[in-house]
Order: C-alpha cells, then structure tokens, then sequence
C-alpha cells in the first residue's frame, strides 16, 4: 500500500496493477479478486518452473522482476504461464504513461534457449 491508499501487488510496482484504495473501496473489493488470490497461492519465482531458465537469479524470489522479464523479454516464461495466466500487472498502467515498463530490467541476460523451462520459444 502507498502513502494515498492505493493496493498494487507490490511497492516496487508503482506503475502497475491497482487493485483499489484502502480509502475509497471496501476490504472485499480489493482483497477479495482473483488476482489477490493468485499472487497468495504462487511460489516466488526461482522453483521448479524455472530450472534451467537464463534469467533464473535475476528474478528468483522477486514477482516484480519475473513480471518484467515476462511482459518484455520472455514472454513464454513458464512461472507466468502457470500461475498468473492471462493476468497483466501493467493493465493500469497510469495512460501519461504509454509503453513505460514497470522498472527498467538491471541486467540484461541472454535470452532463454528454445526448450529451456519446458516451453516451446
Ligand atoms: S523468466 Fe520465468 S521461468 Fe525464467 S527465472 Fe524468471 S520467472 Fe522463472
């Protein structure tokens, strides 16, 4: 939670997801989405999805790097795909701010070998 309410998946994602304003919604309407129950039942990142994977100690143990890597980088990234399917945490992406990612990535690995991490890309 930020300084004027807001509820976004983690403070390193300032511009992501909101899902709702401790001041203005009630408890249920933030807490109680499906994306809140994702985030609580998905290991951190670096777990058997991600053996082998090149970006594998930039994002273990960090949701908002993987969600980088996965909505820029590498898009087939298996943790994603199991267990946030179909969700985007930049889907609230404040609009003065077309095309920003959520943080700029520190390091630049190279990309996943074809086959890696049980994908097909
Ligand atoms: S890109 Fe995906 S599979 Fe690779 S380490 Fe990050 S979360 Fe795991």
């Amino acid at each position: 939670m930020d300084y004027n309410g807001e509820v976004r998946a983690c403070n390193f994602s300032r511009d992501s997801k909101k899902f709702g304003n401790l001041l203005e919604d009630q408890y249920d309407a933030i807490f109680g989405q499906k994306a809140n129950f994702q985030f609580r039942n998905a290991p951190s990142p670096g777990g058997a999805e991600c053996e082998g994977c090149s970006y594998y100690f930039y994002c273990s143990g960090c949701f908002v790097k993987a969600f980088m890597v996965s909505e820029s980088e590498y898009p087939a990234c298996p943790w994603r795909k199991k267990w946030f399917e179909g969700m985007s945490l930049s889907r609230d992406a404040s609009p003065e701010l077309p095309g920003r990612k959520l943080l700029p990535l520190l390091i630049q690995p190279t990309p996943p070998t074809p086959g890696h991490c049980g994908c097909s890309g």
